[in-house]
């Protein structure tokens, strides 16, 4: 349970005062003292409990500090802390088979994390095919190392302009706001026809791989209709280019399912995952890929690796993690509470005038918002915010509901474990925060 801690002032000051914070202006940052956590809740110094509707970075995906991830933790530092990455281990032995049965893919390399993931699979395929551009779209996040961070399109890749070379970028499959003035309907042929062309412009020769997000995260849940996979895949096949799905956010049971491609039936070449692999226990990502990438390294070098790939405790927490997954139908849970928050999503839009789209598919989804939903003008712009914005996310936290917003985005991706009751009681603060947001869009007797 919950404990007031003794000193939380000082240590807030002292991570202040001597740790730099991630993606963030140092003097503005505010952080929560965190000290604990159960289930869909992390626990604050002041003793408060706060319901986790963005799993921390939508990677806590078994919720928090579940005993059996724990327990296989402590069982294997006991056994053994550390081998090189050069030694073969039962854990790697173990984790490695598991991802192949559940992806569909041959063989796994084992990183720390989502960033490094794409760094090896961009490299990979730049590898095996000769070839050295790498294909991406613009609403997505990859990473913050240098490669994955200029492969990543949305301005979180500005500041390392002009970045790495030979990265190409396509539109996204965001339905709600499809590019060049075009409705839906045509963007539904246009998402993947588009790319089409510039591969042509590019010169075919020269593309070893398109690099997507599974299903687009961090930029709106950007859910593609269901031709646009199997056309993808079709493309990459006639061109000899490399299709590399980064999982690191829609897989591992976000969405109801192993990887979200399987949601589209179709089979990438490369999938690269973290954050749900091990939901946050142990550092951990992969690059997992196929039959003929792997045979090609049997006889090529592989020419990448760190101190820790591989580390027999984060390979540990994976194993327990996954299954986790398995033996408490988490995925079934998620397919199943998904139906609900999706019902839930679509109310909200038909009641508050300030949401324009809802996307969902199983516990990944978000509320875009607008200032007025026949002109979908958004509640903040691309890239900045808005006190509309900033009221919303002010409530929430002034009721402990820790919720993921962004530009005019506020994102519902709970643990996959949470129940109903703590579902729908996060969802009733948002409409409350919600309701607010209409006043001020509306003014008061409007709303
Ligand atoms: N790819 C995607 C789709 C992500 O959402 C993230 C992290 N938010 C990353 C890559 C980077 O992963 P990591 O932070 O583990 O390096």
């Amino acid at each position: 349970m919950p404990e007031v801690h003794p000193n939380t002032d000082q240590v807030i000051a002292d991570n202040r005062e001597y740790t730099l914070f991630s993606w963030s202006v140092q003097n503005q940052t505010h952080p929560i003292h965190m000290t604990g956590g159960k289930g869909s809740y992390f626990f604050d110094a002041d003793g408060k409990s706060w319901l986790d509707m963005a799993s921390q970075l939508i990677n806590i995906n078994v919720g928090h500090q579940h005993p059996k991830v724990l327990q296989a933790i402590k069982d294997q530092v006991d056994k053994m802390c550390f081998a090189g990455p050069s030694f073969a281990t039962d854990v790697r032995a173990e984790l490695g088979k598991k991802l192949s049965e559940v992806t569909g893919l041959a063989k796994s390399f084992f990183t720390l994390g989502g960033s490094e993931a794409n760094e090896n699979a961009m490299k990979m395929a730049r590898l095996y095919t000769g070839r050295d551009k790498i294909i991406t779209r613009y609403r997505s996040y990859h990473g913050a190392t240098m490669g994955s961070m200029s492969a990543s399109g949305d301005p979180r890749r500005w500041p390392v302009e002009p970045g790495i070379p030979g990265i190409v970028r396509v539109f996204d499959p965001y339905m709600y706001r499809p590019p060049m003035g075009m409705t839906a309907e045509q963007w539904e042929e246009g998402s993947v026809s588009h790319i089409e062309e510039v591969i042509q412009m590019e010169g075919p020769h020269t593309i070893a791989a398109i690099l997507v997000e599974g299903i687009t995260g961090s930029n709106g849940i950007l859910i593609p209709p269901d031709s646009y996979y199997p056309r993808l895949r079709a493309l990459c096949d006639k061109y000899g280019i490399v299709l590399i799905t980064d999982e690191v956010m829609s897989g591992f049971g976000r969405t109801g399912k192993w990887l979200a491609t399987q949601h589209y039936g179709i089979t990438p070449d490369i999938v690269t995952c973290a954050k749900g692999l091990t939901s946050g226990y142990m550092p951990l990502g992969a690059v997992i890929v196929n039959q003929e990438i792997a045979d090609y390294f049997e006889n090529h070098f592989l020419s990448g690796g760190l101190t820790y790939s591989g580390h027999p405790v984060s390979l540990a927490a994976a194993i327990a993690n996954l299954k986790v997954y398995e033996d408490e139908n988490l995925f079934e849970h998620t397919l199943e509470l998904g139906k609900h928050l999706g019902e839930r999503l679509e109310a909200m839009k038909a009641k508050y005038a300030c949401v324009g789209d809802v996307r969902y598919i199983g516990l990944f989804s978000v509320l875009e918002l607008v200032k007025d939903k026949a002109t979908k003008e958004p509640l903040a712009p691309f890239n900045g915010t808005s006190p509309e914005m900033g009221k919303l996310a002010a409530y929430l936290k002034s009721k402990h509901i820790y919720a993921y917003t962004r530009f005019n985005m506020i994102w519902v991706c709970p643990p996959l474990v949470i129940t109903k009751e703590e579902l729908d009681a996060g969802l009733d603060a948002y409409e409350e925060a919600l309701a607010l947001v209409d006043q001020m869009i509306l003014g008061p007797v409007a709303a």
